[in-house]
């Protein structure tokens, strides 16, 4: 499981996602003024961008397989 797309159409390029990723996924495209998904490997599937999304952009895969995350220290 892991961060899967941001829906471009629905982004308002707030860039609360961006600020939220613990994990330095998430970047804004300067150009587009959208969130991307910069590095999806290193996604920890906190969901935190998912949650913290105004505007219900952010999917999360159920099949993609990343690392676990078994300690914040
Ligand atoms: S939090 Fe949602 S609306 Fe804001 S930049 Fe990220 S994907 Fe776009
Ligand atoms: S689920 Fe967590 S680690 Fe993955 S992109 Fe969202 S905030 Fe970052």
């Amino acid at each position: 499981m892991a961060v899967d797309s941001i829906d471009a159409s629905l982004c308002n390029g707030c860039g609360i996602c961006v600020l939220s990723c613990p994990a330095d996924v998430l970047r804004m495209d300067k150009t587009l003024k959208k969130a991307v998904i910069q590095y999806p490997e290193d996604c920890v599937v906190c969901c935190w961008c998912v949650a913290e999304c105004p505007k219900d952009a952010i999917s999360l895969s159920p099949t993609r397989h990343v690392r676990v995350l078994t300690s914040w220290g």
